[in-house]
């Protein structure tokens, strides 16, 4: 079968998982519609830590600081002190501070306001090439502050679209997000993160994912395969 079919047939595959996902789950928009300043901090505060722990740093970085100029203008040291709670403090404080620095001197004020209409590829390149930012903090940022139809690939998502065999088992984030968004149709792009993580956390599980009581098993490549 040639490589144009495959890509058909795939396409065609994600769009029932995502009829189907929506069926179950709803069409609910992921939007947490904080400013877009306060999600890339809080992104960066997530990195290899639980939501718990986050939002402790994070809470106590808009206590101690009025504004983002003033977490710019701080000592690294003393922003690490407040961010201890997420781990990984000093290296988390350096990559809030080099974005911060990096967005002032680009668009000379600490505003991310010209994404909402950026073209949406030039968009995730230009928050994706801030230091400390990959592609994952970027597309959550302009989906969650922005609404615009990014698909975040965090593990659930990841884990997900592996076994149903949507992506490759060896692909990389990074690739996977390029090809999920080329594969799954528009409309569903907006709601695609919240549904597959919730269905990654209830039912596809990392470890013993419950295949049985699986509305998608009839699709799964990793339902054929083993079960
Ligand atoms: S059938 Fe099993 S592996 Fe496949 S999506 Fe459902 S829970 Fe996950």
């Amino acid at each position: 079968m040639s490589d144009n079919n495959i890509h058909v047939r795939t396409r065609l595959k994600a769009k029932k998982v995502c009829d189907i996902l929506i069926r179950y789950y709803g069409k609910a928009v992921s939007v947490r519609k904080l400013p877009p300043l306060d999600e890339l901090v809080m992104t960066i505060l997530s990195q290899h830590t639980n939501d718990t722990n986050m939002l402790r740093a994070f809470e106590a970085l808009k206590e101690r600081y009025s504004t983002w100029e003033e977490v710019l203008e701080a000592p690294q040291e003393e922003v690490a002190l407040f961010i201890r709670s997420s781990g990984m403090y000093n290296l988390k404080a350096k990559r809030i501070q080099a974005a911060l620095r990096e967005i002032k001197e680009r668009v000379g004020s600490l505003d991310l306001s010209l994404l909402k209409d950026m073209e949406l590829q030039e968009a995730k390149q230009w928050l994706a090439s801030l230091h400390g930012v990959g592609p994952k903090t970027a597309a959550i940022v302009l989906l969650f502050s922005f609404g615009r139809p990014v698909l975040p690939v965090d593990t659930h998502v990841w884990r997900v679209t592996k076994r149903l065999g949507l992506i490759e088992e060896n692909i990389s984030r990074e690739k996977a997000h390029e090809l999920l968004e080329e594969i799954m149709p528009r409309d569903c792009i907006p709601s695609l993160n919240n549904n597959l993580v919730r269905h990654g956390r209830e039912v596809c599980r990392a470890q013993n994912p419950k295949c049985d009581e699986c509305f998608l098993s009839h699709l799964c490549q990793y339902y054929t395969t083993f079960k």
